[in-house]
């Protein structure tokens, strides 16, 4: 027998051992059954997660996989999803549904913090005003720019024809891309200004430490506070210099304990995120101790997050290991780490974990 409920621009239906959800417009978001989870993101990436022997796996179905997926998805749920019965290729419905989103915002959404996959994402900036960071090719390829406030309420005219009636399932407005709030701060607050209007939401948003701390101050994150910010999500990846510097992220670590602070003491939450496996075998142990000191001087609390991502090593981030002599860390010695790390953290912050693999829009 099974069970529907419609609520807040969702369809569940529990049948028997399984969970089907998607959206009111049809969307599939995610399907549970035989002990694994198959998560659809916008972009049409399907995410199994399941666990071994404890351990968390995620798993990035390939094409026909997902198609296996989707069909037996929508032999259960298309009766209950759509009005007519109709009889389509589901994967290629959601496959042109993901085009249609991209088109929205002329690109991929590389990355998304993991609490915030059910989220509005808002484009103001294009790619990083960095990228440089040896360890990261997301937005590579892309120039940075910041959004004109006319291609802005395109954007979200676009975003809202896009979700219909099932935006009410968004319970949250991401502000991308990275770096996003280090813009001009008046131009900041007219944005979220107007987002925050459009959509009455809490807003979140990727920041870096070491750029922004240049030109935002106390002031400024108040009065991104009261205009919605919720919390802002920052790579610090490690609290110890040398590792940085292998990874050329140019954060000075005294300032950034200042800096976060600071953010902190606006009302706006953070969330921290940790890269185990940085640094190498060399920097092993600076790396965790460096970083726990440097959580522990931040009197976080239960509203922030500390989160541990694993470094995928890029090219350019090997080839520096290697000039240096330094031998990566292999997996286990990574998973290893991610355990030190959480056995150490002494914080009120939550703490969780990263996984790049599934942080997808
Ligand atoms: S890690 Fe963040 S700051 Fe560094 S290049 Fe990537 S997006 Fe930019």
């Amino acid at each position: 027998m099974s069970f529907i409920s419609r609520n807040d621009g969702l369809i569940k239906i529990s049948d028997n051992n399984e969970i089907l959800v998607a959206d009111t417009d049809g969307r599939m978001l995610y399907y549970s059954y035989d002990n694994a989870t198959y998560r659809r993101t916008l972009q049409n990436v399907f995410l199994k997660t399941y666990f071994e022997k404890n351990k968390r796996i995620v798993y990035q179905l390939n094409e026909n996989e997902s198609r296996y997926i989707v069909k037996r998805f929508y032999e259960k749920a298309k009766n209950v999803l759509f009005k007519d019965n109709i009889e389509k290729d589901f994967y290629e419905y959601l496959k042109y549904d993901a085009e249609k989103m991209k088109e929205i915002y002329k690109s991929n959404i590389p990355i998304v913090p993991p609490d915030q996959y059910f989220s509005i994402y808002v484009k103001i900036t294009n790619g990083c005003s960095w990228n440089k960071c040896l360890f990261c090719d997301l937005y590579k390829n892309q120039k940075y720019s910041v959004i004109d406030f006319n291609s802005l309420k395109k954007e979200i005219h676009e975003i809202n024809n896009y979700f219909g009636e099932s935006i009410k399932s968004r319970k949250s407005v991401f502000i991308g891309d990275a770096n996003a709030i280090n813009i001009n701060n008046n131009l900041l607050i007219e944005y979220i200004k107007y987002i925050h209007e459009m959509y009455n939401l809490d807003i979140y948003s990727f920041m870096d430490v070491f750029i922004t701390n240049k030109t935002k101050k106390l002031n400024d994150f108040i009065q991104m506070r009261d205009n919605g910010i919720k919390r802002l999500y920052i790579g610090l990846e490690s609290g110890n210099v040398n590792v940085l510097k292998l990874l050329n992220k140019n954060i000075d670590v005294n300032n950034a304990i200042n800096f976060i602070s600071t953010i902190k003491s606006s009302g706006i939450d953070v969330g921290i995120i940790i890269l185990a496996g940085a640094g190498g075998i060399k920097n092993y142990n600076n790396h965790v101790n460096d970083t726990v000191n440097f959580i522990e001087k931040l009197n976080l609390d239960k509203k922030d997050i500390i989160y541990l991502s694993r470094l995928i090593e890029h090219d350019e981030y090997q080839r520096k290991l290697n000039l240096n002599g330094i031998a990566g860390l292999t997996s286990d010695e990574m998973e290893e780490q991610v355990f030190e790390f959480k056995k150490l953290l002494n914080t009120n912050a939550k703490i969780a974990e990263y996984n790049i693999i599934e942080a997808l829009y």
